[in-house]
């Protein structure tokens, strides 16, 4: 066998990627498949369908590199959901998709965790807990039920462990990451039972079960790792390094993630901490971006128009690109109004107002991270649809004032292979202490 290589596997909203890579980072093979949707199956095709994309995936790796894999990871969409029963590995409930949301449940989980916790939104993960434990009459007096995520839960098939997690997919369940613990309001609960023990994101859990191994060729030495969210195994692609370090997203909206040495939350702004090893992952999402950019132009007129843009020019119009009423951050404004007026003659002249606007928002963004006391920005790496417009990368660095450059990873693929790798060399130290 070759160099030691290393697996990361995305679950995202509409399909499944891989990328394999090796110490250096460098990129060995990749490959995606999109998920069938569920055919009348009801949630529990989305397992089937998640499952069959999984082993497809392993089954696209070239073979040759298959013994040369040394640990895998996985991510998967936040908050997705599935009760397992750990005797037989039924599935007994879900998977309760990301987005899906149990208002049901709402009044309970507000009346156990502290105000304007993560977990205090009708699409976390507590409350499609809480929503299944209520309508089953305390799960149907399943013992042996346990709570998994979607990455838990593809994981789970490659290494056949229960109640394993991370502490970003954990999050919205409502573990604490400060104290390395679930809080007592939540282990106070009859439910606390089914949640799973926690670990950093990219440890090692156990070898590859032995049919899986046999199956597709892997290496005795395979290990299977924790995994993270979707949203930071992107984040992680872009290996921005520490504090200060910043990822901006300019696609359909914008978001911004930045690493910080201060945890930050506020939910007026919907502005959340997850941990990140010895620091913290601050991010915020704004209601502007990219959508408003695609009703107005082409991706071909923007690539023509921003050709006549000056960026060392600063733009006099001041718009507020917004897609419908309502903004979240850095303004918190259910009414406010989208402004894209007064319309020059010119398009150049109204797209670099435009882009000139949104650099503002997310220059707003930053700003509002510092005053609520996160680390202040040093230099901004950009991924999304808006990554390859260099006119607007260089008016984003004049209103930023930071260096601004294009992320050369962007696929959470490629950041599940680094916590992959990661988890390889904790292996390592492991045996070598
Ligand atoms: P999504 O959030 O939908 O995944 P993408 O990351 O694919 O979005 O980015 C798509 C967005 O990028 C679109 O909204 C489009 O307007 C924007 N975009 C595409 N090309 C350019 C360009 N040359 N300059 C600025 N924005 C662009």
């Amino acid at each position: 066998t070759g160099a030691p290589l290393f697996l990361g596997i995305d679950f995202g909203t509409s399909g499944a990627r891989y990328a394999l890579i090796d110490r250096q980072g460098a990129i060995h093979s990749e490959g995606k498949r999109a998920y069938a949707p569920p055919v009348g199956g009801g949630a529990a095709g989305w397992a089937s369908s998640w499952q069959a994309a999984l082993f497809q995936l392993l089954g696209d790796i070239p073979r040759a590199h298959r013994p040369s894999i040394s640990s895998i990871s996985i991510d998967g969409t936040s908050a997705t959901t599935l009760i397992v029963d750990s005797e037989t590995g039924e599935l007994l409930a879900g998977p309760f998709l990301y987005n899906e949301s149990f208002p049901d449940a709402l009044p309970a989980v507000e009346s156990i965790a502290p105000a304007n916790h993560t977990v205090c939104s009708a699409s976390s993960t507590l409350c499609k807990l809480v929503s299944w434990w209520n309508t089953t009459g305390g799960g149907g007096g399943a013992g042996s039920a346990v709570l998994m995520h979607q990455s838990d839960w593809l994981l789970w098939l490659l290494h056949g462990r229960y109640g394993v997690s991370d502490y970003n997919n954990a999050l919205k369940v409502g573990y604490d990451p400060a104290a390395d613990a679930y809080p007592s309001w939540l282990m106070a609960q009859p439910y606390s039972r089914l949640l799973p023990s926690v670990m950093a994101p990219g440890a090692p859990i156990a070898a590859v079960r032995d049919d899986v191994r046999s199956q597709f060729g892997l290496s005795e030495e395979c290990v299977v790792c924790t995994g993270t969210t979707d949203s930071i195994a992107a984040f992680l692609a872009a290996r921005t390094g520490g504090p200060g370090r910043a990822v901006t997203s300019l696609g359909s909206t914008l978001a911004v993630k930045l690493v910080s040495e201060a945890r930050v939350d506020d939910a007026r702004f919907g502005v959340y901490s997850h941990r990140l090893d010895g620091a913290w992952l601050v991010g915020g999402a704004s209601n502007a971006g990219g959508v408003v950019l695609r009703q107005l132009f082409t991706d071909e007129q923007l690539a023509a128009l921003s050709r006549d843009i000056d960026p060392a020019a600063a733009s006099p119009l001041d718009y507020y690109p917004l897609p419908r009423k309502g903004e979240r951050f850095p303004v918190a404004d259910p009414d406010m109004a989208p402004r894209l007026q007064p319309r020059p003659e010119s398009d150049a002249e109204y797209l670099h107002g435009i882009l000139e606007s949104i650099a503002r928002i997310e220059a707003k963004g930053y700003n509002l991270l510092r005053e609520l006391g996160a680390t202040a920005v040093e230099e901004v790496f950009t991924a999304g649809g808006g990554a390859q417009n260099d006119k607007w990368t260089a008016i984003r660095e004049r209103v930023l004032g930071v260096p601004v450059r294009k992320a050369e990873q962007t696929e959470a693929a490629y950041g599940g292979a680094l916590l992959a790798l990661k988890g390889a060399d904790r292996r390592e130290g492991a045996m070598a202490s």
